[in-house]
């Protein structure tokens, strides 16, 4: 019987992980998705989507399915299921690796002001009426109703539902990865003047960070959340290469 590996994914990590591991043909592999995407893109391998039912709800499914190994590649933004996989993981005695990408940082012409939340993203708004791009999930967009005055530009993969409770609101669907010519047009075509946004990593949507910078324009950066204390690797092929160890290591 092939060893069995859980894939945390609703990432282009993840995406890209069960490719490479689909072609190598010697492990089952489940990717797990949360379900929060209406049409995902396919996978290369079997996909389960929901979540697990809390940390308890996780670690019997590693014992139900006999799972060798867990990697998380969630989003870097994802705390909730990424404590869990913690906690799941150590409790089933199944060896955890998390797959996170490195934070962006800033560079010379970048005006990135850190806010902890979605409140303090609106206090740094300030109180005279704005023309803010909003590059976030529909769950916190729903925390800007406290800065009504504000006209927002939010552009989702998916239609947000229920639409945004801000009365100015542009909404646009977009799936990424977005070109610095695409953003930059985008931020001049709805006169942005501020963008918020999370500190994501990666190449799919760091455009929009180049064309601020060209502009000048500020960004409020939500701040990551802490990461569980478990193993921790930032690209793919070292995910691998500490997969084909923890297997090893266990005899599989
Ligand atoms: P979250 O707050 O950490 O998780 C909320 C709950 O959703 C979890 O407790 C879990 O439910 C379920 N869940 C999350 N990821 C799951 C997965 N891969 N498979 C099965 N269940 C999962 O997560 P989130 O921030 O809502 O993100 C949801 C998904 O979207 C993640 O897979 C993440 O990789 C992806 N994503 C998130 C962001 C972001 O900015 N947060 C951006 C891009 C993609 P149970 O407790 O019932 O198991």
């Amino acid at each position: 019987m092939r060893p069995h590996l859980l894939l945390l994914g609703g990432t282009t990590e993840a995406r890209l992980l069960a490719e490479r591991l689909s072609a190598r043909g010697d492990l089952d592999v489940t990717l797990s998705l949360a379900g929060r995407t209406q049409s995902p893109l396919a996978m290369p391998v079997p996909v389960r989507v929901g979540g697990f039912g809390g940390a308890e709800g996780l670690e019997a499914w590693l014992r139900e399915h006999r799972v060798a190994a867990l990697l998380d590649a969630t989003h870097p933004y994802a705390a909730r299921i990424s404590a869990n996989a913690a906690l799941a993981a150590r409790r089933a005695g199944v060896p955890l690796l998390c797959l996170a990408r490195p934070a962006w940082v800033p560079e010379r012409g970048d005006d990135w002001r850190p806010v902890a939340d979605v409140a303090a993203a609106c206090e740094a708004l300030g109180t005279a009426p704005r023309r803010v791009f909003l590059a976030l999930g529909r769950q916190e967009v729903a925390g800007f109703a406290t800065a009504p005055q504000h006209r927002y530009l939010i552009r989702s993969v998916d239609p947000i539902t229920p639409p945004p409770p801000m009365p100015h609101v542009t909404a646009i669907t977009a799936r990424g990865p977005f070109t610095l010519e695409e953003e930059a047009l985008l931020l001049d075509a709805h006169r942005i003047e501020v963008i918020v946004c999370k500190n994501s990593g990666g190449t799919a949507s760091h455009a929009k960070l180049l064309a601020a910078r060209a502009r000048g324009l500020p960004v409020l950066m939500l701040q990551r959340p802490a990461p569980p204390d478990v193993p921790r690797v930032t690209n793919v092929a070292a995910a691998l290469d500490w997969l084909s160890h923890a297997l090893k290591l266990r005899g599989v």
